[in-house]
C-alpha cells in the first residue's frame, strides 16, 4: 500500500511492503530533478535534504536513454546511457527520473541488493524490468517489486506498433490492452509475474491524473521537470 511521508515538510510517496530499504518517490513537492534554470536552485536544496534524510554524502543517477543498458551502482560517476541500476552497496543512495515512464524498484531481501528501473513503452517493449531482474541474479521468490506513480491505462494511448510490441513481451495478455491503450503498470506487473515474482505492490496514482501531485511529459508540454524513484539500501 502507497503512503505519503515528509522530508522536510516536502510530501514523498512510499510503499509499505519493502521496508528493509529506504525506498520513495519525490513529488512535486521534493523533486530534485530539472531543466529549468529557475527551479535549479530548489531541486539543489531538495536532494541535500534528501542526502541528510538518507545520511548519505552523494547521489547516483544514469543518463537515461529509453535503452535496456542496466548497470552496477559503484562509484560516484556518470553512468552513461543506462535506463536500470543495480545497487549492491550502502554508502550511497541512488534515483532515476521519470514524467509519464514507469518506475519499478526490485528487492531481493536475501541477498540485501535492488535495482532501480526506467520503463517506459520503449523499455517495457524490450522487457527491462525481467533483464534487470535476471541480472540481480535473484530467486524469483525473494525479490518484492515496486511499481510507482506514472500514466495509466486510460491515459495512455499510443501507436499499433507499440501495442504489438509490448504484447510479445507477455504469455497472457488478458486485460492489458484496449484498442490503441495500453497499461504500463499492469504489463511490468505481469512480466514479473510470469517470471514467479509474488510481492508486488503497484501505486494507485497517475501522473496525468494526479498532475497536482506529479509532473508528467504528455499533461505538462513536455515538461523538462522529473519526479524520481530513490533507493538507499541499510
Ligand atoms: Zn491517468
Amino acid at each position: 500500500m502507497f503512503y505519503f511521508e515528509k522530508i522536510n515538510s516536502k510530501k514523498i510517496l512510499k510503499s509499505d511492503l519493502i521496508t528493509k530499504a529506504e525506498i520513495f518517490f519525490t513529488t512535486k513537492e521534493s523533486f530534485i530533478k530539472t531543466q529549468d534554470k529557475n527551479l535549479i536552485e530548489t531541486t539543489n536544496k531538495n536532494k541535500q535534504d534528501i542526502c541528510d534524510f538518507l545520511n548519505v554524502q552523494f547521489l547516483i543517477s544514469p543518463q537515461q536513454t529509453h535503452s535496456d543498458n542496466i548497470n552496477f551502482a559503484e562509484i560516484d560517476g556518470k553512468y552513461p546511457n543506462t535506463d536500470a541500476l543495480i545497487c549492491t552497496k550502502n554508502n550511497f543512495g541512488i534515483y532515476l527520473n521519470y514524467a509519464d515512464c514507469t518506475p519499478v524498484i526490485l528487492y531481493d531481501e536475501i541477498k540485501n541488493i535492488a535495482a532501480i528501473i526506467h520503463a517506459g513503452w520503449r523499455g517495457s517493449a524490450k522487457s527491462i524490468t525481467i533483464k534487470t531482474l535476471f541480472k540481480m541474479g535473484s530467486n524469483p521468490k525473494d525479490v518484492s517489486a515496486i511499481i510507482g506513480p506514472c500514466i495509466c491505462f486510460n491515459c495512455f494511448e499510443t501507436s499499433l506498433d507499440t501495442i504489438s510490441e509490448l504484447k510479445k513481451t507477455l504469455r497472457n495478455t488478458d486485460g492489458l490492452f484496449y484498442e490503441r491503450y495500453a497499461d504500463l503498470k499492469g504489463i511490468n506487473k505481469r512480466q514479473l509475474t510470469e517470471q514467479g515474482v509474488e510481492k508486488i505492490d503497484v501505486c494507485p496514482y497517475c501522473t496525468c491524473c494526479n498532475n497536482d501531485l506529479f509532473f508528467s511529459y504528455r499533461n505538462e508540454n513536455m515538461t523538462t521537470n522529473r519526479i524520481s524513484a530513490v533507493l538507499k539500501l541499510n
